[in-house]
């Protein structure tokens, strides 16, 4: 399998060289060439622990690694107890919720949202692949995060050898939770910088040093490549298509679908990499239906989708879901690729885009539907799941709310919203809006997680509740024009 960049001028490479790069030299993203067939019969891989899936799966596009090498990868990763905290890893609820519907819970990793579907596999994807193709002595991982990726990035690559991790993360544009995850991160290879700005400025500032010529040429000196650990990375990509299938497995085995039955998914929104791995799997041969693409207020994808201007002109609004908080959103280049095959044409729209923010581009796929949430309703769709039983974070709340407002009046497929994070990363929104009089009214985080756990009768995950006592370790904050020198001055 080949990758090539979605902006043509770029040699085509292997997987492995596609992910020690992170972003193709012409600016990018690399995709593969064409869409492997998962051919095997479904009773051959229903029945399939995750981990056996994943692989199944993953040989497919990543053929430049070995079975055996990738066995290894893959099995390490996906490892209970040790790197999450349910067997099934991937589990799928029952369906009490809802007419068949169903949550994909995709937050039992380390840190507790879906990232960690992929980055507990790509930091020894990248490892294996810096052995085969011995590029440089040392890699350098850059990341925007917008909540989520910085902790799930930190964790995988913390203490890897050869290695060293950047993560950028909006000052103050995450939550409570997600910071002192990232700020409390122990290693002598990780880094960890505020940026007095949006997740847009953070995203863009990065995107920024990868383009910079002059210092990868600089850092080439030391013997130092520069990788991403954003979605951008076709190695973040890939990971994320397995448990489209294991859900569908999962299904087929409860016998909520007949074996080849339509299936529609809802899923919470931002930089768009787990959506597009959804339209990886429908690719395969997964009879996926609907696509449904949940956004919150900043629903510049919503009207993409609907009108086919791309217009990110428009006021960032901070959430309580922030990790929706984007209106640059990566990974929607690969789909115009995938879909118009023609690297020229989205060429030029990445440059109307950075030139002007706004593109348009009819994406002739009825398969892709959307929908947003307000805070209001995102508020209001935590309280309706709350009130039968379930408790949810906002991100898929805001899912639920925009699997609702597709599936009004008849009767559908079986629906999957994919539940993105826990709920305990997210304590004092969740709980103003389940039980306002129980909300913590000060103490911070951990008396927040506290009265979660009591008002859900949940326990609050492991790993969060360490987190109490542990010592701040990174200070740093800059402006987004100081981010290449910030870099400059930690190598
Ligand atoms: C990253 C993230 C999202 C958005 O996922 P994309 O792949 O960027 O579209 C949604 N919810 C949570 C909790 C996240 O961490």
């Amino acid at each position: 399998m080949v990758y090539v960049s979605t902006r043509g001028n770029a040699p085509p490479v292997a997987a492995g060289q596609a992910i020690i790069q992170g972003l193709a030299p012409d600016g990018g993203l690399y995709v593969p060439e064409n869409f492997p067939q998962f051919n095997r019969s479904m009773k051959e891989w229903v029945n399939l622990p995750y981990a056996e899936l994943a692989f199944e799966i993953l040989r497919l596009y990543l053929t430049d690694y070995s079975d055996e090498e990738l066995r290894a990868c893959v099995e390490k990763a996906y490892a209970y107890p040790e790197n999450f905290d349910v067997p099934a890893i991937a589990p799928l609820t029952d369906e009490v919720y809802d007419n068949d519907l169903y949550f994909l819970e995709l937050f039992h990793g380390r840190t507790l949202a879906f990232k960690d579907m992929a980055l507990s596999l790509l930091p020894r994807l990248l490892t294996a692949a810096a052995k085969k193709y011995k590029t440089s002595e040392k890699t350098v991982i850059l990341t925007a995060t917008s909540g989520d990726t910085g902790k799930a990035a930190l964790e995988g690559f913390a203490g890897v050898d050869g290695v060293e991790i950047i993560v950028f993360f909006p000052q103050d544009g995450v939550s409570d939770v997600q910071k002192l995850q990232m700020t409390t991160q122990e290693g002598s290879n990780v880094h960890v910088v505020g940026v007095r700005g949006n997740f847009d400025d953070t995203q863009t500032g990065v995107k920024k040093i990868f383009s910079d010529r002059a210092l990868a040429e600089r850092v080439k000196a030391k013997g130092i490549a520069f990788s991403s650990a954003n979605s951008i990375n076709v190695g973040r990509l890939l990971p994320q298509v397995a448990y489209y299938f294991y859900a569908y497995g999962q299904l087929v085995k409860n016998g909520a679908v007949s074996p080849g039955g339509g299936v529609d998914f809802t899923v919470p929104t931002g930089n768009f990499g787990n959506i597009l791995a959804g339209y990886y799997a429908l690719r395969m041969g997964l009879p996926i239906g609907k696509l449904i693409c949940a956004s919150n207020q900043n629903n510049v994808l919503y009207d993409f989708i609907r009108t086919g201007v791309y217009d990110a002109n428009r006021p960032f609004v901070s959430t309580i879901s922030p990790s929706m908080d984007i209106l640059i959103s990566s990974n929607l280049e690969r789909l115009l690729y995938h879909v118009s095959n023609d690297p020229a044409l989205i060429g030029k729209l990445m440059a109307e885009l950075n030139a002007g923010g706004r593109y348009r581009f009819a994406l002739p796929l009825a398969r892709f539907q959307a929908a947003y949430a307000t805070e209001a309703e995102t508020r209001a769709a935590l309280k309706e799941i709350s009130g039968k039983g379930y408790v949810v974070d906002p991100h898929t709340a805001a899912a639920y709310h925009a699997y609702r407002e597709n599936s009004a009046g008849g009767e559908g497929a079986p629906n999957v919203i994919i539940a993105t994070a826990s709920p305990f990363k997210f304590s004092a929104d969740v709980l103003g809006a389940i039980s306002a009089g129980e909300a913590a009214k000060d103490g911070g985080a951990f008396a927040q997680m506290d009265a979660l756990a009591r008002v859900s009768g949940l326990r609050i995950p492991r790993r969060l509740a360490s987190l109490r006592g542990k010592e701040v370790r990174h200070r740093a904050v800059c402006e987004p024009r100081e981010m290449t020198r910030a870099v400059e001055e930690l190598l």
